[in-house]
């Protein structure tokens, strides 16, 4: 009998499942042209050619959220099990999947049974990972803008502009995201290092920092630094994302459990100052 599958999230990887899941060999027949060193947008191009040319796109309900998970076996024998199932088979006839999903533009919800779940949601998304502070020295207290990175990056390019201009900035964070603001932030682009060299964009390490009203205290630092908004490029929570879709609580224990591999906190800072 055929088994029914859901891949939830809409990404590389849940493209990469259903090739899978379907036993198609649709990658190897449609392969990177070996001409294009690729950007953002080559890769965004790719992507889209090759939902086009195997009509995945038909499979996927777009403006969907999973807001629930739940499979259907109690709590009490999930956790009596040594193996999945109790016998370490994949598919039961008691071990349904349910998946509670709501239309995100009309809130109305609908319920899926399937057999097997691929969860291909992403780490990198939704959940920011917002380092703690001390009461008193949080976000909040600091007079000018902060944001996490994933607000910024929802901006289109002539947003970023208007939003950045003529501010003082500070990203904090030291990887990939927090380094492309950073440039930004600066409109230096490909010439990040000069920009560096003539101080328009100035780099800190540091294990910690903390707002007051009107500055930006570095641990380390002896001067308090000036800026009017803040960028935080210090990763994502995605264990949070994670336990959240799951509606049983030894599920969620499950995920917690796991966190040690989630995303790591990008703990030293970078201040481009534009
Ligand atoms: C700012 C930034 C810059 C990056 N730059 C690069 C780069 O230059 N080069 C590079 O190789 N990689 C880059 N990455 C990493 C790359 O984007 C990821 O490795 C890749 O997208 C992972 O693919 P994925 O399919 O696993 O997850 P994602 O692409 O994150 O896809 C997850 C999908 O799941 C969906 N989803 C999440 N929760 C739910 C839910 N509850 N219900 C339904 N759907 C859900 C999301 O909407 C999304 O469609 C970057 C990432 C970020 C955040």
């Amino acid at each position: 009998m055929k088994k029914r599958i859901a891949i939830i999230g809409a990404g590389i990887s849940s493209l990469l499942a259903y090739s899978k899941a379907t036993d198609s060999k649709i990658f190897s027949n449609f392969p990177w042209p070996s001409s294009v060193n690729p950007n953002q947008h080559h890769a965004l191009d790719f992507i889209q050619s090759y939902s086009h040319h195997f009509d995945f796109l038909m499979h996927i309900k777009f403006n969907t959220k999973v807001v629930g998970i739940e499979y259907g076996v109690s709590d009490e024998e999930l956790r009596s099990w040594r193996l999945w199932n109790g016998d370490g088979t994949p598919f039961t006839s008691q071990g349904k999947w349910k998946i509670v999903a709501e239309d995100i533009l009309n809130h109305s919800t609908e319920v899926y049974q399937v057999d097997f779940v691929i969860l291909c949601v992403g780490k990198l998304g939704d959940v920011p990972n917002i380092p703690k502070f001390p009461p008193n020295n949080e976000p909040e207290a600091f007079h000018g803008k902060v944001i996490p990175s994933m607000e910024y990056a929802a901006l289109d390019y002539e947003s970023v502009a208007e939003f950045v201009k003529g501010k003082r900035s500070t990203v904090f964070g030291f990887q990939k995201s927090a380094l492309d603001i950073g440039m930004e932030c600066t409109g230096a682009n490909e010439k990040f290092y000069a920009k560096v060299d003539e101080g328009s964009i100035i780099l800190k390490k540091s294990p910690s920092f903390n707002f007051c009203e009107e500055v930006i205290l570095v641990n380390g630092e002896t001067a308090p630094l000036k800026a009017d908004l803040v960028i935080l490029a210090t990763g994502f929570a995605g264990e949070k994302m994670l336990k959240g879709i799951f509606v049983s609580p030894t599920f969620q224990d499950f995920i917690l459990g796991s966190s040690k591999e989630a995303i790591p906190v990008q703990g030293s800072g970078s201040s481009p100052n534009s």
